[in-house]
This record gives C-alpha cells, sequence and structure tokens, in this order.
C-alpha cells in the first residue's frame, strides 16, 4: 500500500523487457546496481513511493522488485493485467473476460508467483492507438471485474494519448466509478479538450511522459498542467516518467528518476503552480487512488 507521508511516481517501470518486440536490448531495462543508485536519490528528494505497472507479459519481476525494495527502502506498488495488441499472451484470446478477471484476481489476492509480494493495481492495460481492438476491450471487461471484486485502482495507457475517452465509456458502462479509474500517457500530444472531457468525468488524468521531450516538450506539459490547476482540476491529476529504457537511466546518459523533481517541478512553479498544487499532484493524489 501507499507510504501516505511523501511523493509518488504514478506509473513507472523498475523492471521491464520489451527487447523481444521492440528488437533492441535498450528495452532490457534490469540493470539492478543502478535502479538502486536511482530509488536511493529519488528518496533524498521526498519520493517514498512508485507505482509499477508493468504486467506479466511485459516482463515484470517481482523477485527482482523484492530485492529492490529491501536494499533501498522504497515503497513499489506491483500490477496486473495485460498491455496491448503485440504483447498479449495467445491463450487470451480463447479466455473469456471472467476467466482473465480471474487471474487477476489470484494476483491481488493471493500474490505474484515467486515472490511475496501482491498485485495492488490494475495496470497497465491499454489500447492501440486510434484504435481499441476486442481482446484489448475483453480485458477492460476484465479490469472492471476485478476491480468490482477487489477495490483495487485501474490504471491504464493510451497510445500516444489517443483512445481514452473510449476506455472510460467502458469502463462506466462495466459499472466502474471513475474516482478508481486513471488515465495513463495524456501528455503525448496537443489534446487539451479531450483532457477536459476525460477529467469531466470524474477519473484522474497522469502526465506521466515527462522528460519525453521528443514526444513532446515539457514545457508544454508545464503550461498544460498550469492551466488545468488555474481551473481547478488540481485534484484529479498526477505525475510520472514511464522510464522504461536502459538509456532512461542517469548512468547511462539519460535523464534518469530524480529528473521530475530537479528539474520538472522547478518548470511548473515558473508556470505559476504553487507548492500546495504540488504536493497535491505528487502526494495527495496519488494517496487517495492507490491508497
Ligand atoms: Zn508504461
Amino acid at each position: 500500500m501507499i507510504d501516505a507521508t511523501g511523493y509518488t511516481y504514478c506509473h513507472e517501470h523498475l523492471h521491464i523487457d520489451l527487447s523481444p518486440q521492440k528488437h533492441a536490448i535498450d528495452c532490457r531495462l534490469d540493470q539492478y546496481e543502478l535502479l538502486c543508485d536511482e530509488m536511493r536519490e529519488v528518496q533524498k528528494r521526498g519520493v517514498r513511493n512508485i507505482v509499477e505497472v508493468t504486467n506479466s507479459f511485459m516482463g515484470r519481476n517481482p523477485q527482482f522488485i523484492e530485492d529492490l525494495i529491501d536494499d533501498t527502502g522504497i515503497n513499489v506498488l506491483l500490477s496486473t493485467g495485460f498491455y496491448i495488441e503485440g504483447f498479449f499472451p495467445d491463450e487470451i484470446y480463447s479466455m473469456s473476460a471472467s476467466q482473465i478477471a480471474q487471474g487477476m484476481i489470484r494476483e491481488i489476492e493471493d500474490g505474484l508467483e515467486g515472490s511475496r509480494l501482491k498485485a495492488s493495481v490494475i495496470g497497465e492495460i491499454g489500447s492501440s492507438e486510434d484504435h481499441f481492438s476486442p481482446t484489448e476491450q475483453k480485458v477492460f471487461q476484465a479490469a472492471a471485474i476485478a476491480h468490482l471484486e477487489t477495490g483495487r485502482p485501474i490504471s491504464t495507457h493510451q497510445s500516444m494519448s489517443t483512445m481514452g475517452k473510449q476506455q472510460i465509456e467502458l469502463l462506466k458502462k462495466s459499472g466502474v466509478e471513475m474516482t478508481s479509474v486513471t488515465i495513463g500517457h495524456c501528455d503525448l500530444r496537443d489534446n487539451f479538450d479531450h483532457i477536459l472531457w476525460m477529467l469531466d468525468q470524474g477519473c484522474y488524468v497522469q502526465f506521466d511522459t515527462i522528460g519525453k521531450n521528443s514526444y513532446y516538450p515539457d514545457s508544454k506539459r508545464a503550461a498544460s498542467i498550469a492551466l488545468l490547476c488555474q481551473r481547478g482540476y488540481e485534484k484529479q491529476i498526477m505525475l510520472s516518467m514511464d522510464i522504461t529504457r536502459r538509456s532512461h537511466l542517469k548512468a547511462n546518459g539519460g535523464l534518469g528518476f530524480s529528473y521530475l523533481i530537479d528539474e520538472f517541478v522547478p518548470l511548473l512553479k515558473q508556470h505559476g503552480v504553487n507548492d500546495l498544487q504540488i504536493s497535491t499532484l505528487l502526494q495527495s493524489n496519488p494517496t487517495r487512488l492507490f491508497g
């Protein structure tokens, strides 16, 4: 569960392996000592929790996370679910939503195979770019069943900030309260009206690819967050970096996890976001949702 005394990064990966699908060894994030160093550094800056949204077919490694927790003291929330087309196991295509849900419920209630840890988030479950495939929709239905049974929150993945509206509509239709849902990757393109629509449904929205300036500049992320705070939406916004590659780590020439606190928070302040609003985004909101 969340440690309410510090900040939370709402969407990260501490062990992930998408290298088979992406044909690049850089996409295997598994450098234990470097990740330990990064976790020690963020804790010096007030970060207490990492929501780790890697699920089983993305290279999740509960034993690795267990060691990281023991060696650095960081608190990590783990996830259960299935990602998007291209990353689904074959068997999922022939399973029903309720069969898929049973596996999620087992990982939440009984724990993750090979470790003492349990999943406490249903995520990251997603849709393809501009398309929500039937199997992706089936996973969302399963997530809704698992959520209604366990009460655990649902964390989603939008490809290039698309299809959030369809994700919300499906979850609503499946009986999920929007206060238990957070929509991921809202910050990869200009889509302010889409974000406003999602916020008005009552869910959380994530600015969770902070630092990925090649996709979308942080100056625009900061300007959008400032405007949303001015309009009174600060209680529904959370922050993260979605680090997934070896080259994202500081020792490998990347920005590293501390960038969010060291560089992006000051940028938010320059745009007029105040200290109370920053602690709302990084502390109160994740505590409320992931409690
Ligand atoms: Zn992710």
